[in-house]
């Protein structure tokens, strides 16, 4: 049974619509797919018909942007209730803050001599509940600022970059206990990814599970072998769970292939009967 816990259609930063995203996961031999779109349950419904169509299974889920300590940490939230007010009161925050950033970054850039429009980043968010970084660097590929997305953040994008600009993300802390409460289970992503390793240390993580923190990414392409292996055994003596996924864009990233890392069935197994039993 081969199972991918972690990717993005277009209702979010994904290039393929739920539907064609489930479609391509059947065709790469996958049985269980979860859609997680940043802080976006529009495309469950779409996703969900096509896995019944094509007959594999379907886990809806999010990537909630929230920050931990000032820094910004992605929060997997498996089979929350998208009605829960709490959880979709937050959510509504998040995207309000994201759609409020564009503007700013799109003159930070201007300032920076580069001829970039809310038009051009628009162009590029299509179907998209709002249009994010992501969808910047898409506008400057197009330009001919920069050579792909990757190159966009480290050169434009990223903290302490020209074209950055700071945003309202939730706090960890309060948005751990809320997916719960929503009957969601809450998984850390690319828990080490992106310089996550000091901040996410085993006392932090030790702490979150106190909290309602059921799990951690470990198979993920930001984390190194040895990365890997060390946070599988932190989850071990954590008990929390071990999930692995693609984190799959489309072609919004490269090296994220459908089901280039997957999630144990156990592991599944697990997760379900949590998600169960918050319900
Ligand atoms: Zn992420
Ligand atoms: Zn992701």
């Amino acid at each position: 049974m081969r199972i991918d816990l972690h990717t993005h259609s277009s209702a979010s930063d994904g290039t393929d619509t739920p539907a064609d995203l489930v479609r391509a996961a059947k065709a790469a031999g996958l049985d269980v797919v979860a859609l997680t779109d940043h802080d976006a349950t529009s495309g469950w419904t779409e996703a969900a018909a096509a896995a019944d169509e094509v007959g594999i299974g379907f886990v809806p889920g999010l990537e909630i942007s929230t920050k931990f300590r000032h820094r910004g940490v992605h929060l997997l939230a498996y089979l929350p209730d998208p009605t829960h007010p709490p959880l979709v009161g937050a959510l509504d925050r998040i995207i309000a803050g994201r759609t409020e950033r564009t503007p700013a970054i799109v003159a930070a850039l201007r300032r920076h001599g580069i001829a970039i429009t809310e038009d051009d980043v628009r162009r590029e968010s299509g179907g998209s509940v709002a249009a994010g970084r992501p969808h910047v660097a898409d506008a400057l590929v197009r330009l001919g600022v920069a050579r792909d997305r990757t190159q966009a953040f480290t050169d434009l994008l990223d903290p302490g970059r020209p074209g950055y600009a700071n945003r309202y993300a939730a706090d960890l802390e309060d948005m751990i206990p809320l997916v719960t409460a929503a009957g969601g289970v809450a998984v850390i992503a690319h828990a080490w990814g992106r310089r996550g390793r000091s901040l996410l240390d085993e006392q932090a993580l030790a702490g979150l599970r106190d909290q309602g923190l059921a799990g951690i990414e470990v198979d993920h392409q930001d984390h190194s072998p040895a990365d890997r292996s060390e946070l599988r055994d932190l989850a071990r003596r954590l008990d929390l769970l071990v999930t692995g996924s693609s984190d799959y864009h489309g072609l919004g990233k490269v090296d994220h292939d459908l089901g280039v890392n997957t999630t144990d069935p156990e592991q599944y197994e697990r997760l379900l009967s949590l998600a169960g039993a918050a319900r």
